[in-house]
């Protein structure tokens, strides 16, 4: 682990902001073993994030990285790899960065099937700035705008980034660490628009809110719902309920943005019209 900490992250950064108990390490750790995993060299990959607890990690990794505004990892992200495509290009983002303010940015990245691989730390709440309720957030549950409970109904982000274009989708836990190290690889892996939803324990704000304990109940919490995509498949619906599928969700090949987007200025430079 020493030898991961020295290579993947930056001297002097370290110890880290978040909260004791924060799943946020527990996913950072995996991004940088996943890269170690494909052997990627260090100067090949670009990490963008946007604003919020989970965009914190970025300035912790020693890659190319850009913090950039809140909501607006992806447009960032789109520039980055159709300026420099050799790059493995990571999105380190939120819940409500990604489904709310950045709602917009999600759908479109997806749509155009454009190689970022987007881990969403999804801790169910907007934990940095005040503990809001977000996009993400299960019905009912307490937030500081919703002190009696929300009445939102959450989006499955699977689900929405399937239905809007992306070619890979996973979801995983801080609980369940390997899959979430092997879920990341794949997704950097594949050449198309990638989401991870990384389920991640926030005992100081959603868990605090919502009387959930201590980050151990919280990861048993995870321990306890989260079942494997073929074993998920086979339950009843009364024995899915309170459950919900990890894995690789889905997963199909279709044409990649930048190198489209290639294909056209080849296309324009032969004088092509
Ligand atoms: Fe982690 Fe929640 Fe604290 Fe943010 S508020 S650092 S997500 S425990
Ligand atoms: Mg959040």
């Amino acid at each position: 682990m020493e030898q991961i900490i020295d290579k993947y992250f930056r001297p002097g950064r370290l110890p880290h902001i978040w909260c004791p108990g924060c799943g946020n390490g527990i996913i950072t750790g995996a991004i940088v073993k996943a890269v170690d995993k494909l052997a990627l060299e260090k100067n090949d990959v670009a990490v963008v994030s946007g604003i919020g607890c989970s965009s914190r990690a970025s300035g912790y990794l020693d890659f190319n990285t850009v913090h950039s505004a809140h909501g607006r990892a992806l447009p960032v992200a789109t520039g980055v790899k159709l300026g420099q495509p050799r790059l493995k290009v990571i999105v380190v983002t939120g819940d409500g960065d990604a489904t709310a303010i950045g709602g917009n940015h999600f759908i479109h990245a997806a749509r155009r099937n454009i190689d970022l691989t987007v881990v969403l730390f999804n801790n169910n709440i907007y934990g940095m700035t005040g503990g809001q309720y977000s996009p993400l957030t299960p019905a009912n549950s307490k937030a500081t705008t919703a002190p009696y409970g929300t009445v939102d109904r959450p989006f499955d982000v699977t689900e929405l980034a399937k239905g809007a274009g992306a070619t890979f989708v996973a979801r995983s836990t801080t609980f369940h660490t390997q899959l979430l190290v092997d879920v990341i690889a794949q997704g950097i892996q594949h050449e198309g628009f990638s989401l991870i939803e990384a389920i991640t324990a926030c005992p100081i704000s959603f868990g605090r809110q919502n009387k959930m304990g201590g980050a151990p109940d919280m990861m048993k919490w995870q321990k306890d719902r989260g079942v494997m995509l073929a074993a998920y498949e086979k339950m009843t619906d009364e024995q899915k309920e309170g459950k919900f599928p990890i894995g690789v969700l889905y997963k199909t090949e279709a044409p990649e943005y930048s190198a489209e987007y290639d294909k056209v200025i080849a296309r324009v430079q032969k004088g092509a019209k």
